[in-house]
């Protein structure tokens, strides 16, 4: 499933599209993390931190904005459904 790149993070959780995303930009700029609506169709949202943001679980990104890949992958243990996958050049993948 391709990831749809919502610019406002209302937006994403007003229209709740499965798989969307929303990067959140720190104050210097750079990219703190990713919300993004679970793809499974649940409709739950949750927020990846990036590496260097201090939280227990980071995840890498590639820096591509419209196709972007994150590692490691993404299990949604926080959301009834568990969802677990791969955010490879904007494609959610399930495992
Ligand atoms: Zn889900």
């Amino acid at each position: 499933m391709r990831a749809q790149i919502i610019d406002d993070i209302s937006e994403l959780r007003e229209l709740r599209i499965a798989g969307s995303i929303q990067f959140v930009e720190r104050a210097d700029g750079s990219v703190g993390g990713l919300h993004f609506v679970c793809p499974c169709g649940c409709g739950n949202e949750s927020y990846l931190p990036l590496r260097g943001t201090g939280h227990s679980h980071e995840w890498d990104w590639d820096g591509n904005w419209d196709a972007p890949t994150l590692t490691p992958s993404i299990f949604n243990t926080g959301m009834p459904c568990r969802w677990h996958g791969w955010l490879r050049a904007g494609e959610w993948q399930s495992c």
